[in-house]
Parts: structure tokens; C-alpha cells; sequence
């Protein structure tokens, strides 16, 4: 079932090579479609600047990152190719995060929850009882207003002091003296960033997919959803959207997420007209559920998962049904009681590779794993840790694997996370 996805790595080598070429003039065509002819100056900075971390991609993993990286001192840059942070949360519009509890007990905590709990506090919001363990688990999720959640995770950046750059994105990404330059580019901006660390946030690990680094992808995956609300106002922070799956939602480029885009659209457009409704609210993207993972220093199973496997560098929990969307909906398969799986820290560093992390969706794991290690709550534990050892490894100009594990895990209670074996 999983593909070790060579075919992949094959071509985002032949594009990296295609950009590595452009100075000198030739082109190699890598798809079916027409390339532009490279220009003889790939690329002139506007901004030339140094950090110490970068973080690629501002979404639910992204901006906790960032957060943790600046809250330890270091020098960290967010970059996004978006409007705003958040990622599926605010812009896919999933408001809905889970689970930060298990059988009875709150196991994942620290910056992304806390800034789950402002929003809901300063949104005269309600939490679950996470004390009480629920028939259903959604029923411990936390309904979130997405809208001003993207504006409090802004206000923490600032607070620790990390700069945000939207509508940027990586262009290439080559290995300097002491760390990487990244080329990013944005509309009338071109930047050229040194930095020592890269955090990879992307979702489908796309900073790693462009420095050819080994990559999964499934042939066919789960399907992506579209939110909108159909009939009756959305109300924020207090209900639930109408989603309908776009099968076939493919994350990779600008291309296939403008057919998912037009798909879904298209989609709700037909159910309007069925229905005979007023639109009364619509999310600006797809949400995705799946695209590529990394192969990691570690990759969880789904037997890891569904044992709750505690790994010697564990450095957060997980908790989640194996949840497989397929085309004919999902069968969350609920995890045996007292099971709480743990997330390694090799799981987040791309095999072979130094001074490169990711966090999110793209964990090192198989599919069943991903499944559940996928959600909102785990993705933020990961960002957290992932900026935490980012930020330590830069410190000590090192790669986060030399880091003590026991440094990493003491930075991240500092900020209030819970480590496996803390409850
Ligand atoms: C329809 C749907 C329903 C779901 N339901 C739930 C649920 O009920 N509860 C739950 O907890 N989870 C749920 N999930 C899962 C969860 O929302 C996601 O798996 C998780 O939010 C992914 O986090 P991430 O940080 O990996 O990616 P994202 O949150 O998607 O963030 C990736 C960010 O990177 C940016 N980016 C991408 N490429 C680049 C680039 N090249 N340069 C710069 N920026 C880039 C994107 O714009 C985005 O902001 C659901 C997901 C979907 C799609």
C-alpha cells in the first residue's frame, strides 16, 4: 500500500536540477506541459537577511513552531505562503481541534493549546470536559472561531518576536557554510534567507520534496474537503460547517490545488442549486487531508500507533481513531483503552539529513499511522517540539538529533508541554 515514492524524488530532482541549470541557459522539460523559457538571472535578492530558524509554512504545526523558536531567544523567520496563519484550521476552516485528552486526562498541552484556550476564552467559547472520557471523540474537540484565532496567533508571533513573511515561498533551497539559503519569492518580493535550521511545516513536506530528499505518496489518497455553510449563518466558535469531499484533492502545486479548488467550488455551487439555499459562507481553499510524508529517521507503524508504542525519544503524545477517509466516507477505528501513542523526535528529521525538521501532517509514518497522527492537537505538539530542538540545536551550532534529548524536553515543560511520562 505504501509506495516508497522514488518517482517523486526523481523529479523534484530533475526541477531542482532545471533551477540549478537556469544560469546557464538550457531547460529540461519535466512534465507534459510547456516550461517558460528560464531567465538568465534566476534570482536577484531584494532582501538578503539571517536567521537562525526558518520556518516554512504558518499552519496548525507552522505557527507554533515559530512561536517556540522565538519564545527560546533565537533569531526565527515564518514564512507563508498564504494570508494568514493557521493552515487548515483558519484558512481549510477545520475549527474543530482534537484531541488534547485521553481516557480522562489532558496529554497535550504547552503554546498551540494555549492559544486554543485564549481564543475560546476571549470568544465566550466552551471547553469539553476532559475529565469525562466521551461516547464519540469529537465530542472532546474544541470548537474554535478560525477567525480570530489566525489574529491571535499572529499577536503571539509578535510577542516572541518572530517576523512573519506572507505570500512568499520557497524558490530553492541550497546547503551553506553553517545551515541553508533559501531562495523565496513572493509577488514583487525576492528574498535570500541564511539560516541554520529550516523547519519544514508545509504539510506535504514540500521544502524537503524540493531538496530531493525521499518522500511517500500514496497513488491515490484520501479525498480533501471543502467548508462552506449552506441555508443557515455560520456561527464561529459554535458550530460545526458543512464539508463535501473533493476526491481526487491533490496538494502538490499551484496547478492541482487550483483543481481542487474549482472542483469543490463547482461542487458546492451544484448543492446550492439542488438544494435551492443561500451561500452563507465559504471557506477560500481546500482542505487536504493527505499528500506526501517524509521518510524519517524513524517512521511509526500503525502497530506502533495503535500499541502506543512510548519511544525512547518520544517527544509528545498523539491522540486520535486510525481514521481513513476513503470514497465512501470514514470508519474511525477507535484506539483500545488506556492506549496514548507518542510521537519520536526522529520521526520529524528527514532520513540522512542535518539540520532539517519537519512537523504536521507530513510526520514520518505509514498511512494508517498518519491517519491518526494527522490531527490538529498532535500537529501543534509536533511544531512545539520541532522548534524546540530547532532552536536549541542553532544555539549550540549543532543539528537537532546532537541535541540532549533531555535539554529539548526541558525547554518545551518550560513552555508548558506535556512530555510522555509526565501524566
Ligand atoms: C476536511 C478536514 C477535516 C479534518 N478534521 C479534523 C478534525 O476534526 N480535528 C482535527 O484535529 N484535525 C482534523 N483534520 C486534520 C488537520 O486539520 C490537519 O491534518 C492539520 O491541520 C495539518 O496541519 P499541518 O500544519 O501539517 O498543515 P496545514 O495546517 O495545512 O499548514 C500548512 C501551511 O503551509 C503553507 N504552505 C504550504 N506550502 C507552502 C510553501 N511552499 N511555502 C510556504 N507556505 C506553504 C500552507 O499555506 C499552510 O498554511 C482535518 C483535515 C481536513 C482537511
Amino acid at each position: 500500500m505504501m509506495n516508497d515514492d522514488k518517482k517523486h524524488s526523481r523529479r523534484n530532482f530533475l526541477q531542482h536540477t532545471l533551477l540549478g541549470g537556469a544560469g546557464l541557459g538550457f531547460g529540461v522539460a519535466t512534465t507534459s506541459e510547456v516550461q517558460a523559457a528560464p531567465t538568465p538571472d534566476a534570482f536577484t535578492a531584494e532582501i538578503e537577511q539571517t536567521v537562525d530558524v526558518l520556518v516554512i509554512g504558518g499552519g496548525t504545526a507552522g505557527h507554533v513552531a515559530a512561536i517556540q523558536a522565538g519564545l527560546a531567544g533565537v533569531k526565527t523567520l515564518l514564512i507563508e505562503r498564504g494570508a494568514q496563519l493557521g493552515g487548515a484550521m483558519t484558512t481549510g476552516g477545520v475549527a474543530f481541534p482534537g484531541l488534547f485528552d485521553a481516557w480522562g486526562k489532558q496529554i497535550i498541552a504547552g503554546i498551540g493549546w494555549e492559544l486554543v484556550k485564549e481564543s475560546v476564552e476571549l470568544d465566550s467559547g466552551t471547553f469539553p470536559n476532559f475529565a469525562k472520557v466521551p461516547q464519540h471523540h469529537w465530542q472532546n474537540q474544541v470548537f474554535i472561531n478560525q477567525f480570530l484565532y489566525a489574529i491571535l496567533a499572529e499577536e503571539k508571533c509578535e510577542k516572541a518576536g518572530v517576523q512573519i513573511a506572507y505570500y512568499e515561498f520557497p524558490q530553492a533551497v541550497t546547503k551553506s557554510a553553517d545551515g541553508w539559503q533559501v531562495d523565496c519569492i513572493g509577488f514583487g518580493t525576492k528574498r535570500r534567507v541564511t539560516c541554520k535550521q529550516i523547519i519544514d511545516c508545509t504539510g506535504g513536506a514540500e521544502v524537503v520534496g524540493l531538496l530531493g530528499l525521499p518522500r511517500l505518496r500514496e497513488d491515490e489518497r484520501q479525498p480533501g474537503s471543502f467548508l462552506y455553510m449552506m441555508g443557515k449563518a455560520h456561527d464561529p466558535g459554535r458550530n460545526q460547517i458543512h464539508r463535501l469531499y473533493v476526491h481526487g484533492a491533490d496538494s502538490t502545486n499551484s496547478r492541482t490545488v487550483t483543481t481542487a479548488n474549482l472542483t469543490g467550488r463547482k461542487s458546492i455551487l451544484e448543492e446550492l442549486r439542488k438544494k435551492n439555499q443561500r451561500l452563507m459562507h465559504l471557506q477560500p481553499e481546500t482542505g487536504f487531508r493527505e499528500s506526501f510524508r517524509i521518510e524519517g529517521e524513524t517512521l511509526i507503524t500503525v502497530n506502533d500507533y495503535r500499541s502506543g508504542k512510548k519511544f525512547d525519544d518520544a517527544i509528545c503524545y498523539a491522540f486520535y481513531p486510525v481514521d481513513l477517509h476513503t470514497k465512501s466516507g470514514v470508519k474511525p477505528e477507535p484506539l483500545k483503552p488506556g492506549i496514548i501513542p507518542t510521537i519520536p523526535l526522529r520521526a520529524l528529521i528527514p532520513k540522512g539529513s542535518r539540520n532539517i525538521m519537519v512537523a504536521g501532517r507530513c510526520v514520518s509514518s505509514d498511512r494508517l499511522a498518519n491517519s491518526g497522527l494527522r490531527v490538529q492537537a498532535s500537529c501543534m505538539g509536533m511544531g512545539q517540539a520541532a522548534g524546540a530542538a530547532a532552536a536549541l540545536a542553532a544555539k549550540a551550532n549543532t543539528t537537532p538529533l546532537d541535541v540532549p534529548l533531555k535539554e529539548i524536553h526541558d525547554l518545551l515543560r518550560t513552555h508548558g508541554a506535556i512530555i510522555p511520562g509526565d501524566v
